[in-house]
């Protein structure tokens, strides 16, 4: 069972001042989560969240969780600059990007983010754009398959990500040699993981890891970066991850490894997924219906709004909105209006008779939703809003216009007339 955080009453409202489509993000939800996670982890003393900015690049919610003690993991130049605009400090950002461009790990030193390298070339590289700083990370893929429990699992091996066992221990002795003091080890070897086991396991293998390469080049290992990949139960009968229990392995670990090292590290996280994504929905209105050889339902919103059902087969529970209670005897291909034909938000789906006019919420876009938008046919993106603990609604990103849409072309003179 999934419940959305507004009803019909509420939407009925907000659309008067803010039509369909729309993203709108839970306060509430959003502090409560982060507040846990934050609990989950209080045992260890340099304890901190770097929110992914990729999975929500909105500077208000951004500011959310910079309020309940959250940094940012950046990966891009405009990503480091978003952070700059939300008055990250020294320490505030960690910046675990891959295939670097030149100017960006300066950067991120100007704005004294934490440097992760991807890959033991890029030791060099900083070396030459903006020298080594005190403090550094390195991004570890142990290869092969990473099994974690019960078919949750993900393929370090095929992934693009990270420096090999040989590699980070070469690149640590480097990285000393040009002045590194305080190291950290960075890995994310599973996406979306709904298990409470994922965490524990990952920091145990980089606790290890930190105590041999503490051993094999004398470095002093301060950090763990765990990275993201906690996952939610995007399925009404998948059950979520228990934030509480994850710290709570991920501490017992620490004393099996880190105590008996005599080592002291500070855990990070750079969680995106598990921070927004049931917090936010997509509410589109059913515009058309369609009888062919299927059942259409037509909304208006379509992948350019949502890509992660036509990108990854995603599943995402769909409820429409005063009809919570109805049978579901119909079954329904819910579709957007791009020129595609995996522009699909649900695919035989089983959901009350639509009428046109319906609102459709669709679960769990609150990361990775509105920021994989792109404007494939010309669509354009929708605005973003944020409904506040006190139940007020405050626009966070206005919709994307034409005007928006043709601005790049505005050296162009035939263009004039659109812009
Ligand atoms: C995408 C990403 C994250 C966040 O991943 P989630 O699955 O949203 O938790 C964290 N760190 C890095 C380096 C990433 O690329």
């Amino acid at each position: 069972m999934k419940t959305p955080f507004v009803t019909k009453e509420q939407i009925e409202e907000i659309v008067k001042k803010y039509p369909t489509p729309f993203h709108i993000y839970d306060e509430k939800g959003i502090r409560e989560n982060a507040r846990k996670l934050k609990q989950a982890f209080a045992w260890n003393k340099g304890y901190k969240e770097f929110f992914a900015v990729k999975a929500t690049p909105n500077p208000f919610i951004i500011n959310i969780l910079k309020e309940e003690g959250c940094g940012v993991d950046c990966a891009s130049m405009q990503e480091l600059l978003m952070a700059e605009a939300c008055g990250m400090k020294e320490g505030d950002i960690m910046f675990s990007s891959n295939e670097t461009p030149e100017g960006e790990f300066t950067k991120c030193r100007q704005l004294g983010g934490y440097i992760n390298l991807d890959d033991i070339t890029l030791v060099d590289f900083l070396e030459k754009e903006c020298g080594v700083p005190e403090t550094i990370f390195c991004r570890f893929n142990p290869g092969g398959v990473y099994n974690v429990s019960n078919g949750i699992m993900d393929n370090p091996g095929d992934a693009k990500y990270g420096m090999t066992r040989p590699q980070i221990a070469e690149a640590f002795k480097r990285l000393k040699e040009l002045g590194a003091k305080n190291f950290g080890i960075h890995a994310f070897l599973c996406s979306g993981a709904v298990s409470n086991d994922y965490y524990p396991m990952l920091a145990g293998d980089l606790f290890k890891l930190a105590v041999e390469l503490k051993e094999e080049t004398g470095v002093d290992v301060k950090y763990i970066n765990l990275s993201g990949g906690v996952g939610i139960p995007y399925r009404p009968d998948q059950e979520g991850c228990d934030i509480l229990k994850i710290g709570e392995g991920v501490r017992k670990k620490y004393q099996e490894i880190i105590e008996p090292a005599g080592m002291e590290v500070a855990i990070f996280t750079e969680l995106g997924r598990f921070m927004l994504a049931p917090f936010g929905h997509l509410i589109v209105k059913a515009i058309h219906e369609k009888h062919t050889y299927k059942e259409y339902i037509g909304v208006d919103a379509c992948a350019a709004n949502l890509m992660r059902p036509a990108m990854y087969g995603a599943y995402h529970h769909l409820t429409v909105l005063g009809k919570e209670n109805e049978p579901k005897d119909h079954v329904y291909d819910v579709v957007g209006n791009l020129c595609e034909n995996n522009d699909k938000f649900a695919i035989d789906r089983e959901l009350p008779k639509i009428d046109m006019g319906d609102y459709i919420c669709i679960h769990d876009t609150g990361a990775h939703g509105f920021s994989m938008g792109y404007n494939y046919n010309g669509m354009l993106r929708s605005k973003e809003l944020l409904l506040h603990s006190d139940g007020s609604v405050q626009l966070i990103r206005r919709a994307e216009t034409a005007k928006d849409y043709f601005a790049t072309f505005d050296f162009c003179d035939v263009m004039k007339k659109v812009l």
